[in-house]
């Protein structure tokens, strides 16, 4: 009933040239995918890029951030409606690397996961524990708080219009993945959070899995019952590596 998603997070990533050579690429291969849907985030400069490449394809596009406020006088930030203005489908709430770097928390992300939904917007909201927290066993403590956060905001009326990421900090961007195993067993976590708050829309929610995902590994973490498809870092800058782990999906 859940239809797997694998979404490219390019990070800071790209330039005309380089982008345009990858969305060519991904255009054509990912048109006939079936029984997956697949998505790029890319830097903001390169939404209108993205918009003209990708319209009418198989392909959705979206943001990486966005600011929790409407309008005003915030320099620097872009607005879920400016997003939506460039056809986003998408928007990453609460990445660890924002979360880390740019000292976003719990209820910065929970106020950006709700003005992506105002504007229409879908928010894949990104949780996951780092290395010491998962060493220190609270994994599922931590995942927990973050999902409590946007719950508390957007209640799970909202969770149901979203996308969950679980991303152990410590397998992003490290060549370190989560085993089957250990993912299944937090994406399991999840769901089972989510029902109690509603059954129907734990069974409805799409986890993406994500951290040193690759072609060689995707469909061995995307053939567990709880993985929904993927948040794709690096491999999402190759169309060869991008496009067969869509086909894992
Ligand atoms: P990675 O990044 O695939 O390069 O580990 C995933 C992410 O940060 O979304």
């Amino acid at each position: 009933m859940r239809e797997k998603l694998v979404a490219g997070n390019w990070k800071m990533h790209g330039s005309l040239a380089e982008n345009k050579a990858l969305l060519d690429a991904l255009v054509p291969q990912l048109a006939s995918l079936k029984g997956a849907s697949c998505a790029v985030c890319v830097p903001y400069p390169y939404l209108f890029q993205a918009q003209q490449a990708l319209q009418g394809a198989n392909v959705a596009w979206g943001a990486q951030n966005l600011s929790q406020h409407e309008k005003g006088a915030f320099t620097g930030e872009v607005s879920a409606s400016m997003l939506v203005d460039f056809g986003c489908k998408y928007a990453l709430v609460g990445h660890s690397e924002r979360r880390a770097l740019y000292g976003e928390d719990d209820a910065t992300v929970a106020a950006k996961f709700v003005a992506a939904q105002k504007a229409g917007l879908t928010p894949i909201l990104c949780v996951g524990e780092t290395l010491a927290e998962r060493e220190g066993n609270i994994t599922e403590q931590v995942v927990a708080r973050q999902l409590d956060a946007v719950l508390a905001v957007a209640g799970v009326a909202g969770l149901a219009k979203s996308v969950v990421a679980y991303e152990p900090v410590w397998a992003i961007g490290t060549g370190k993945t989560a085993s089957p195993e250990q993912a299944q067993a937090v994406h399991a976590f999840i769901r089972a959070k989510v029902a109690e708050a509603s059954a129907d829309v734990a069974a409805g929610l799409v986890i993406q899995y994500g951290g040193s995902v690759k072609a060689a590994n995707a469909a061995q973490l995307f053939s567990m019952p709880d993985i929904d498809g993927g948040l794709i870092g690096g491999a999402a800058l190759s169309a060869e590596e991008f496009v067969a782990i869509c086909r894992a999906a």
